[in-house]
């Protein structure tokens, strides 16, 4: 009984790598790469890699969609009230639960940046994903002391996400928070600026939700749009010096209705600010920033998947999108490698250098 298990489990196992494809690890070609430098006295061009795939077998399609999933609390334990069903809140115990499902699928994490810029470093047959969390709640993040230091709680997103990676680390330790600098930001110990430079300082972006989450489309003026939006990275430039921020999150998914140009850039008591993405509140994955369709200043989110599922949330995706649908990778961030007949779809100016591989 116990070898039928665990030969059923082996052939389990090897199941899903097969069906996703998907392996190997971008740190271990980074590894060879600086060994490679550090092995010459001058200065190498970096290797390039190469990789040997079967094109047939990992059947890439970097013109596939992108889950850019977007997270808002996170508690131990939830009992929904009639205010509030548990939606937008995610237990501790799901959110280790989903890290693992997702890296059993093929997923692994990118940044919001390298999705914008197409600098997408994930292995064959391996799907990019992004994570974004909204409202700088202390589940996604707070500090405790740890001896001498202040660290990461164990019971914070960013603290199962440390841990995850240390087993993991070819999953990617990445995502980008949208703050409010004139609310409560990651409360817990330490200072704001010290909360910040931890994410920071550990890969991590920081993005605009303005100064105190208002309704963009209530606001009367240029001038309230660019002090909530230009006062935050005004604020940042205090708590982290030369810290620009490049990204926007919607507050209630609600944009301007006239004054858009202000949203995406503008002037704040001297300072500037610029917005090259702007995030929509989701319903479905982003398509990829190849295509003619992409649109950086409203790019679509998915909703983790609450307490309460609903449709359309991540769960929901994970089973109704298609492995072909998707960005699946072809390992070498030189190409950009499509099935034949797609090509019309792809934006050439946005190839980034790349060289645009059809089969
Ligand atoms: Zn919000």
């Amino acid at each position: 009984m116990t070898k039928f298990l665990k030969s059923s489990l082996a052939i389990l196992i090897s199941a899903s790598i097969f069906l996703s494809g998907c392996s190997g690890s971008p740190q271990d070609s980074k590894a060879d790469q600086n060994q490679n430098q550090d092995k010459n006295v001058t200065a190498v061009e970096p290797s390039v890699t190469q990789p040997n795939i079967d094109l047939s077998k990992v059947t890439p399609n970097e013109n596939g969609k992108i889950m850019v999933v977007m997270f808002h609390n996170f508690v131990s334990s939830f009992t929904p009230s009639k205010y509030d069903d548990g939606q937008y809140t995610t237990t501790f115990n799901d959110f280790r639960k989903l890290l693992q499902a997702l890296y059993d699928k093929g997923y692994r994490l990118i940044s919001l940046n390298d999705l914008l810029n197409n600098n997408i470093l994930v292995p064959a047959g391996c799907i990019p994903m992004v994570f974004t969390f909204d409202d700088g709640t202390p589940g996604q993040f707070n500090l405790v002391p740890d001896g001498e230091k202040l660290v990461a709680n164990k019971e914070s997103a960013v603290g199962i996400m440390e841990e995850f990676n240390k087993t993991h680390p070819d999953f990617g330790l990445e995502g980008t928070f949208f703050v409010n600098l004139g609310l409560k930001v990651f409360d817990g110990d330490g200072t704001v600026p010290e909360r910040l430079k931890y994410l920071i300082d550990e890969g991590f972006e920081i993005g605009n939700h303005t100064m105190t989450h208002i309704h963009l489309n209530e606001a009367r003026s240029a001038g309230e749009i660019q002090k909530e939006i230009g006062g935050e990275q005004k604020r940042m430039y205090e708590l982290i010096p030369d810290y620009k921020i490049f990204a926007f999150s919607l507050p209630f998914g609600q944009p301007s209705k006239d004054l858009q140009e202000f949203v995406i850039k503008g002037n704040y008591q001297g300072v500037q600010y610029q917005n090259s993405a702007i995030m929509e509140v989701g319903w479905d994955p982003t398509v990829s920033p190849v295509s003619k369709k992409f649109n950086p200043l409203s790019i679509h989110r998915v909703r983790a998947t609450g307490i309460k599922p609903v449709q359309a949330d991540l769960d929901w995706w994970l089973q109704n999108l298609s492995r072909n649908e998707q960005y699946i990778s072809d390992g070498n961030p030189d190409t950009v490698t499509i099935p034949k007949g797609k090509e019309a779809d792809i934006d050439n100016n946005r190839l980034n250098g790349k060289k645009l591989v059809v089969y």
